[in-house]
């Protein structure tokens, strides 16, 4: 590393909070699916800055569209209707087949939103205020108070106690687990279609059918959390799709702009007729008319170029070569995941590699100390795989 880019790391570490152990390099531009650093060093992006540069960077059609939108008008406020909001929601609508749209700043903030409108529908139908929300162990859905309350690492939530009272937690693909749980007082049932940072747990099919059959019998409404695992990861646009198990609410977020913060919570017109009204919530920047023209736009290029087929070429091409990486070294116990959301999971930490990989030019994240994630731009080839492969491989060795 060169003396500059060292002595301005230091200088981050005094002046930003440490609320991160960043990894030893200032990423300073981006093509296709590749990252450079301050140096120039190039590397091989196989972390898209968690599931959300979907497109690849430096997209020409993409950046172009924000360009313009930025010299039209970049904010105006919900008070008011634009244009770039109006066709943007229009989209979402289309593509998840979910009715109402409410757009938000963040993941996080697309789960409050879910969380209160939940709360609402129960509010209006029985008058009472003490309703039960029952969530996943291992979930991650946020560090807001609402989201953090849901997610169901404890650690992450102990030094912040008191949470957001009534919230449960049930076990993953353990439909009796939820039974156990379930209550007059339950109002919904939240879940992450694909759990990301807990370590790459799909659910399961019949645990999905499962869970939507209770929530119809005693109308509890179905949160499924999309924010990584959708917008196409999975190989649909969202990871339900596959499944056919209809939430009555969903959220968005991370590649929904692609870089542009910005997400979203959707509901079905029964929710949406009987909950959050005019006063119930709001944004200053949610739905702003510059997030929603990266919405647009990136909602278009995933038509335009084929995003998700791509996604359903590569994958099956992925999961073989991290198959046989899994066969060829015993310290990697399993390989899970859906389409390029897939998880290598080890006898031991894996900060190592991860820092190996990086100085050999290959950007990889972990999920849980013990598995490493792979959620790459949907854009890779297999070209590119076999170029991560590779330089995983040589790391492997050498541990
Ligand atoms: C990242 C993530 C969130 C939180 O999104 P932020 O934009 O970081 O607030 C929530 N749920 C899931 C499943 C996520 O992966």
């Amino acid at each position: 590393m060169s003396e500059h880019m060292q002595e301005l790391i230091d200088q981050a570490e005094k002046d930003l909070l440490h609320t991160y152990n960043r990894y030893q390099i200032i990423l300073d531009k981006g093509e296709g699916v590749n990252l450079y650093d301050l140096d120039g060093k190039k590397y091989l992006d196989f972390v898209s800055g968690i599931a959300v540069f979907a497109l690849g960077y430096a997209n020409k059609e993409y950046n172009d569209a924000l360009k313009n939108q930025i010299d039209k008008v970049i904010h105006t406020s919900n008070y008011y209707y634009n244009m770039p909001a109006i066709e943007a929601s229009r989209k979402l609508k289309k593509v998840s087949g979910m009715d109402r749209v409410f757009f938000t700043n963040s993941g996080a903030e697309a789960i409050e939103g879910a969380l209160k409108a939940a709360r609402k529908y129960a509010y209006l139908k029985d008058g009472t205020t003490d309703h039960e929300i029952i969530a996943m162990e291992h979930s991650f859905h946020g560090r807001t108070f609402g989201a953090l309350s849901v997610t169901g690492n404890p650690k992450y939530r102990e030094p912040f106690e008191p949470m957001i009272g009534n919230i449960k937690f049930a076990k993953m693909n353990d439909f009796e687990s939820v039974l156990d749980n379930v209550t007059d007082k339950t109002c919904a049932i939240i879940l992450e279609t694909v759990q990301g940072e807990g370590g790459i747990y799909p659910a399961d099919e019949q645990f999905l059918k499962n869970i939507r059959k209770l929530c119809d019998e005693k109308d509890i409404l179905l949160i499924l959390d999309e924010i990584q695992c959708g917008m196409g990861r999975t190989g649909f646009m969202f990871a339900w799709q596959k499944y056919g198990v209809k939430p009555d609410i969903m959220t968005t977020a991370k590649a929904l702009g692609c870089g542009v913060p910005v997400g979203a919570f959707m509901m079905t017109e029964k929710v949406g007729a009987h909950s959050l009204v005019a006063g119930d919530h709001g944004t200053t920047y949610g739905g702003n008319p510059l997030a929603c023209a990266a919405i647009n736009k990136v909602l278009d290029l995933f038509e335009a170029d084929h995003i998700i087929e791509n996604v359903n070429q590569v994958a099956p091409y992925l999961e073989k070569k991290l198959d046989e990486l899994a066969e060829r070294y015993d310290f990697i116990t399993d390989r899970r995941g859906a389409g390029f959301m897939q998880g290598l999971v080890f006898d031991r930490p894996v900060g190592d590699v991860i820092n190996k990989a990086l100085e050999k030019g290959l950007i990889l994240i972990n999920a849980g100390a013990n598995i490493i994630r792979f959620v790459p731009p949907l854009v890779i080839s297999t070209e590119n795989v076999d170029e991560m492969i590779g330089i995983l491989d040589s790391c492997l060795k050498e541990i």
